[in-house]
C-alpha cells in the first residue's frame, strides 16, 4: 500500500509540498512538520517529493499494509513442502 513518510529531522514545515500537491488541501497538513494523510486522493505524481527543498519526503508505493493481513496472504513456513 502507498505510504508517504516525512523525515522530521529534515522537514522545516515550509509548506511547499502542500502548495505543490494537486490535492494539497486534502492530503497535507503542516504543523511542526508536514504530514500526509487521505492517501486515497494521492495519484503518486511525486511532485511533493521533487519540490521539497530539503528532500524530506519519501514515497513508498509498496509499503507493507496491516501486518496480520500480510501474514495471512503468505504461506506459513510449516505449510511449505521441500
Ligand atoms: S516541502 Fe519538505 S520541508 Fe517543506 S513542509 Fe513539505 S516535507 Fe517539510
Ligand atoms: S505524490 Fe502527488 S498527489 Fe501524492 S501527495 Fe505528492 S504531490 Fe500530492
Amino acid at each position: 500500500m502507498l505510504k508517504i513518510y516525512v523525515d522530521e529531522n529534515k522537514c522545516t514545515a515550509c509548506g511547499d509540498c502542500k502548495n505543490a500537491c494537486p490535492k494539497g488541501e486534502l492530503i497535507w497538513s503542516i504543523n511542526k512538520i508536514a504530514h500526509a494523510s487521505n492517501l486515497e486522493y494521492c495519484h503518486v505524481c511525486t511532485i511533493c517529493a521533487s519540490k521539497c527543498p530539503t528532500g524530506a519526503i519519501l514515497i513508498d508505493r509498496n509499503a507493507p499494509g496491516d501486518d496480520r493481513a500480510e501474514r495471512n496472504n503468505q504461506p506459513h513456513e510449516d505449510d511449505l513442502i521441500g
